[in-house]
C-alpha cells in the first residue's frame, strides 16, 4: 500500500567499514555478504599465499604454487565464516536472531539482532568463534602431523601448516581482552555478570581495546620506520586504527543506550500537541502537516477537543483518488481506539511502540487527558545532548 514513507528507496546496506556489501546468498538463513574491498584483500592473500610456497618450495611449479595459493585464501576465508557462524549459531541458540555476516578487510563480522539480555548468554556468544578458529587450527596441525609429508608432492603437508597456524592467530588475535575484538565481549560478559553494570563493563573494555589499538599503530609504525618492514607495519597500522575507532563507536553506543534508558517521556515531550481540524480532507492534510517528512500522523480536533489520530495506517486505507473528498473525522482512528504513552513512561518504550506503529510520534496522556505529543526526532536529539558527553 502507500503511504507517503513506502516511496523511499531503501539505502544500499553498509558494511562496517562504511562501503557497499555484496550479497553472497543465504547459509542456514544468514544473509552472507561481502564488503566492497574485498576482491583486492582475495587478490593480495592469493598473491601472499603463493609468495609463501614459492619461497619455500623451490621444486614447485609456478602454476602449482598459484593453485595452492588461491585453494588455501578460498579455505581461508571459509575459515573465517564459519568463526563468525559459530558467533551466529550460538546467537541464535539463545535466542536472538543473526541478520546478516559481512566479510571485510581482515576477518567477519556477524549483525546480530540486537544486544543479549544476560552476561551468560553474551559471554557464550562471544567465546564460539574463537572456539571455532582454535578447533580448525588444531585439526589442520593434526592433518599436518598424521599425513604422510610428501602426499600429492608436499602440497598438502604444507597447505595444512599454513592454514593451522592462521586459524590459530585467529583464535589468538581475537583472544585479547579489549573491545570490539571477542575478547572484550568476554571481558565485558565477566565484568557485567560480576558487577551487573553493563555501561561501565563497556567502557573498561572499550578502554582496553582502545590502549591495544594504539600499541598495534605503534608498533606497526615502528615496523615501517625503524625495521623497514612496509607491508606488515602498514597492515598493523590499519588493523589498529580500524580498532580504536570500533572501540570509541562501541563507548558512544552503549552511553547513549544507557542515557535512553534513563529518560521519561515527560523529560523530551513537546507539550503541544499539533493538531488538524476534523473536517480537513485527507489530501489537505497530506500537503499541509504531514508534508513535513519528520512527521507521519497528525492529531484531529474539534471544537478543541481531541477526536482522533491520522497516520499511516489510516491513510493507506484511503485511494489516492479518494483522499481529496474524505475529510480526517471519518478517515481517522478515533480516540476510543487510539494508541499513546503515558507521561511517565519510559522513551525506550515510547520509541518500541512507534516502530510497531510505523509512525514518528505518539500523543502523550496524562489521567486520561492529551498534554502533548512525542517525536522520534526529539528523543534522537535528547540522548545524544545527555549521552555524548
Ligand atoms: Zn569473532
Amino acid at each position: 500500500m502507500d503511504h507517503p514513507r513506502s516511496t523511499r528507496p531503501t539505502p544500499p546496506r553498509r558494511g562496517p567499514l562504511g562501503h557497499r556489501v555484496f550479497s553472497l546468498g543465504e547459509l542456514l538463513g544468514i544473509r552472507i555478504g561481502v564488503d566492497s574491498s574485498w576482491p583486492l584483500i582475495f587478490a593480495l592473500l592469493c598473491l601472499a599465499f603463493t609468495q609463501s610456497f614459492e619461497a619455500r618450495h623451490a621444486d614447485w611449479s609456478a602454476a602449482l604454487c598459484w593453485s595452492v595459493g588461491v585453494t588455501a585464501s578460498g579455505v581461508f576465508f571459509a575459515s573465517v565464516l564459519l568463526h563468525e557462524l559459530g558467533h551466529s549459531l550460538t546467537s541464535r541458540a539463545v535466542g536472538l536472531p543473526v541478520v546478516a555476516i559481512t566479510l571485510f578487510l581482515f576477518g567477519g563480522v556477524a549483525q546480530l539482532s540486537g544486544e543479549p539480555s544476560r552476561p551468560r548468554d553474551a559471554f557464550m556468544i562471544a567465546v564460539a568463534g574463537p572456539a571455532v578458529s582454535l578447533f580448525l587450527g588444531l585439526c589442520f596441525l593434526l592433518a599436518w602431523l598424521l599425513l604422510p609429508a610428501d602426499l600429492l608432492a608436499g602440497t598438502v603437508s604444507s597447505f595444512c601448516v599454513q592454514l593451522g597456524v592462521l586459524n590459530l592467530l585467529i583464535a589468538g588475535f581475537n583472544a585479547v581482552p579489549g573491545f570490539p575484538l571477542d575478547g572484550g565481549h568476554v571481558l565485558r560478559a565477566l565484568l557485567w555478570g560480576a558487577t551487573g553494570d553493563f555501561e561501565r563493563a563497556t567502557r573498561i573494555a572499550a578502554g582496553v581495546g582502545a590502549v591495544f589499538a594504539r600499541l598495534l599503530i605503534i608498533t606497526g609504525l615502528a615496523l615501517v620506520f625503524l625495521a623497514g618492514w612496509y607491508a606488515m607495519g602498514a597492515w598493523q597500522v590499519l588493523i589498529g586504527w580500524f580498532l580504536l575507532r570500533a572501540a570509541r563507536a562501541s563507548t558512544t553506543q552503549t552511553v547513549l543506550r544507557a542515557a535512553l534508558e534513563r529518560l521519561r517521556v515527560e523529560d523530551v515531550m513537546s507539550a503541544e500537541l499539533v493538531t488538524t481540524e476534523g473536517y480537513t480532507s485527507v489530501a489537505d492534510a497530506l500537503e499541509g502537516p504531514l508534508a513535513d517528512a519528520a512527521r507521519s500522523s497528525v492529531f484531529v480536533v474539534e471544537g478543541g477537543e481531541l477526536i482522533g489520530v491520522l497516520g499511516p495506517a489510516e491513510i493507506a486505507r484511503q485511494p489516492p483518488g479518494r483522499r481529496p473528498f474524505v475529510s480526517l473525522r471519518s478517515a481517522m482512528t478515533p480516540r476510543s481506539r487510539m494508541v499513546g504513552v503515558s507521561a511517565r513512561e519510559k522513551v525506550l518504550d515510547a520509541l518500541l511502540l512507534m516502530g510497531e506503529l510505523a509512525v514518528d510520534e505518539l500523543c502523550v496522556f496524562a489521567d486520561g487527558a492529551p498534554v502533548g505529543e512525542i517525536r522520534r526526532g526529539q528523543v534522537q536529539a535528547a540522548a545524544q545532548a545527555r549521552g555524548g558527553r
